[in-house]
């Protein structure tokens, strides 16, 4: 994670550019040496004791879904998950390092003189410092980007991507960067210079502004810079995400999908946008690799997070966390700059030779407060849960789901582990819940369906690619 998304990351909410991705362990073995299975295969199959019946037992049913997974394909999501605990300590002291030597070195004062002596206007100055430090700081931390996006995701079987789309990727995302953030933290110094030592809340409130219309934007203009998206052809997956749609009061007529696996082997889906904009979109893992109750499951759960209006209510909850992470960046930076400033050649708060001393504290703050961030998450994402399985009535389906996601998230975390670093409910947290909902809903008809074989492939052709919907 770079230092600017570290910054945008209170905003840029539901921005769901990057559709998550799955795996195959590409040279992960078994202990005779023969490849350990990643994945499971397309089509559900509901275990016996998932069956309803007069001795259905939540917990029972509940193992019977665990057991699924493989030991060494549990061994495997359990060091894939593990492992991403780690990289939040080492992309945040990187993230440190890097600003470290751009401040100890010089380089950051030498970039705003160099601005200066470009430009007279004292926003552009800025603007042209922040897309310097941008450029440079995404140079300086690619070899560990490179590691953390691309080989890692291979050594887990994660990724189906090559390093030129991979590369592609990256500079697109740069490239948005660009875009977007000099005129944003020119925008800021503005204020530091206006309002003095409440710059904090006139910031706060331009994010808070900035990741609503982030969130509009994104699925819009962003995404479509990753993957293409074209019209769901009509069938019976087409047929059931419409009617789910109707039936919740779901805006729109717009079914998508979306070519996630040039990506990923990840399966996801998401509704965005609003009023004529709203539109669902599923990516073609989802359509390709699982079943049509799987698929019902996971689209219940997406409209939740629509009904629910998750996508305002949590831009209110993280606005609030990212007023509180600014007022003590503004604490943080006077203190630093009393101390270091004279000796690093930097000017006060509105410096913007000083913002990667900003940056550290800011970063800082929000390391410190994961916990937090994950746990509004989660519980928006529990409240989804809960919504599907009312509105898909598919726990068997769910259950599935929840299973595939667990083959790279760690399936039985301890209570104080899912509240630090889980932002979904965790496998069994999911796979239990459906069981409870399938206990008490014994006569629901596709708890006694047959077995959901996969659905025909559909076969992606970027040709055919849809024009995004505009606003
Ligand atoms: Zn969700």
């Amino acid at each position: 994670m770079n230092a600017l998304k570290m910054w945008l990351c209170g905003l840029l909410l539901a921005l769901g550019v990057m559709a998550g991705a799955p795996a195959f362990a590409g040279d992960a073995t078994t202990a005779s040496g023969s490849p350990i299975a990643r994945d499971f295969p397309p089509g559900l199959v509901i275990p016996d004791a998932a069956r309803p019946g007069p001795h259905f037992d939540a917990d029972k049913a509940t193992q019977a879904y665990l057991d699924l997974l493989s030991p060494e394909q549990r061994k495997l999501s359990d060091a894939y998950f593990e492992g991403g605990y780690w990289l939040l300590l080492w992309d945040f002291l990187i993230g440190v390092a890097v600003a470290v030597l751009l401040l100890v070195s010089g380089i950051s004062v030498r970039m705003r003189d160099f601005a200066r002596r470009l430009t007279r206007r004292r926003w552009l100055g800025v603007a042209i410092y922040v897309a310097l430090w941008m450029g440079l700081g995404f140079v300086l931390q690619l070899p560990w980007s490179y590691y953390e996006g691309f080989v890692r995701e291979h050594q887990y079987g994660l990724s189906t991507q090559d390093v030129g789309g991979w590369l592609r990727d990256s500079l697109v995302d740069l490239a948005v960067g660009l875009v977007i953030g000099p005129p944003v933290l020119a925008t800021l110094y503005a204020a530091v210079r206006k309002f003095g030592a409440r710059w904090w809340v006139a910031g706060s409130i331009g994010a808070f502004a900035l990741g609503l219309v982030m969130q509009m934007l994104a699925p819009v203009y962003l995404a479509p810079l990753f993957n293409d998206y074209k019209p769901l052809p009509d069938g019976q997956v087409r047929t059931a995400v419409l009617s789910l749609a109707r039936a919740n009061r779901i805006p729109t007529e717009h079914v998508v999908w979306f070519n996630a696996s040039k990506q990923t082997t990840r399966v996801s889906a998401n509704v965005s946008g609003f009023l004529g904009t709203t539109q669902v979109s599923l990516n073609d893992n989802l359509v390709n690799k699982t079943s049509l109750p799987e698929i019902r499951a996971v689209l219940g759960h997406e409209m939740g997070h629509y009904v629910l209006n998750h996508g305002l209510r949590l831009s209110i909850y993280f606005g609030l966390v990212f007023a509180f992470a600014l007022f003590c960046t503004h604490r943080g930076l006077d203190a630093a700059l009393a101390r270091w400033g004279g000796r690093l050649k930097l000017e006060g708060r509105d410096d913007p030779a000083a913002l990667p001393l900003a940056i550290i504290v800011l970063s800082a703050v929000f390391f410190l407060l994961t916990p937090l961030n994950n746990s509004i998450t989660r519980q928006a994402e529990a409240e989804a849960d809960a919504f599907g399985l009312n509105a898909a009535r598919e726990p068997n389906g769910f259950a599935m789901a929840a299973m595939r996601l667990s083959t790279y998230r760690k399936l039985h975390p301890g209570p104080l582990e899912e509240i630090i670093f889980y932002d979904h409910p965790s496998g069994y947290t999911r796979v239990h819940n459906s069981m409870i909902w399938l206990a008490e809903n014994q006569d629901n008809p596709t708890a006694n369906a047959p077995v959901a074989a996969p659905l025909a492939p559909l076969k992606f052709d970027a040709k055919l690619n849809a024009s995004p919907r505009k606003p």
